[in-house]
């Protein structure tokens, strides 16, 4: 088994009604049922539905092991802040887990990394764990400034109250994400290898070791196997292949 077990982790974004969560949990769960009781899970599964249907996932995943998130998080508890939803409120229906500083949301929300460093302070405080994620666009790729722009946003969105335990780091680089072009292992190899030296300067080496640092960006169950083996990769965000159980499925198995 891997020394850090791997985290597959679908990303639903805005997609999906009553029955597609039912069938995805439920087939999911049907599948992860297996590794029950069994503290040696050779990875953890995480599902993130769009927000309504967090509370039919958990249900339908029931005591199958089967983790549900969400995709994003307000930076405050409460009050005057229409269209926003807190952490407190998710962990109240059952999630234990939200992705924050997806690219989607940097670029369609304007998010900062600030922002997101400061949801995930609160999230973290309420008891939630985060996935931050980090990742170049094309043009920045084309200029070179690829580990620059990863330095920036990972400093940037990384909680001081962020451990090995609550946080898990996404590297997707922009121009992969559902568009089907991949980087390089080289270049995958490269970018986490950066990541956990970034992490080890802000935690020293021996925290940064336990940190999981995902890849997302158009994987696939045809290139989940050799992406999952790269070193230093611990699992992956999936986006549209998430949303099939038998392909969300067998990215799984490739990290096995
Ligand atoms: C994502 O949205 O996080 C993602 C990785 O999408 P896809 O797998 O579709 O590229």
């Amino acid at each position: 088994m891997k020394k850090r077990r791997p985290l597959i982790a679908g990303n639903w974004k805005m997609n999906g009604n009553k029955d597609l969560t039912a069938s995805l949990a439920g087939g999911l769960s049907l599948h992860y049922i297996q590794y029950k009781g069994d503290d040696k899970r050779p990875f953890d599964m995480l599902i993130c539905p769009p927000y309504p249907y967090i509370p039919l996932a958990v249900e339908i995943s029931g005591d199958s092991g089967l983790l549900v998130g969400a995709q994003d998080c307000s930076r405050t508890t409460n009050g005057a802040h229409t269209g926003d939803v807190s952490a407190s409120m998710l962990k109240e229906i059952g999630a234990s887990w939200v992705i924050l500083g997806h690219s989607e949301r940097r670029s369609d929300h304007a998010e900062s990394s600030t922002l997101v460093r400061e949801k995930a302070k609160l999230a973290i405080d309420t008891g939630l764990n985060v996935i931050i994620c980090v990742g170049e666009t094309e043009a920045q790729k084309d200029a070179g400034e690829t580990l620059e722009i990863i330095k920036g946003q990972l400093v940037g969105s990384l909680p001081e109250n962020a451990t090995h335990k609550n946080t898990v780091i996404a590297y997707e680089p922009v121009w992969a994400i559902g568009t089907g072009k991949v980087p390089t292992l080289a270049d995958i190899a490269q970018v986490h290898t950066f990541i956990r030296s970034l992490l080890a300067d802000i935690c020293g080496q021996e925290s940064a070791d336990k940190f999981r640092i995902l890849y997302g960006g158009s994987v696939k169950p045809s290139n989940a196997s050799s992406i999952l083996n790269v070193d230093n990769v611990d699992g992956a965000l999936v986006g549209g292949a998430s949303l099939k159980v038998e392909d969300f499925w067998d990215i799984a198995m490739g990290s096995i």
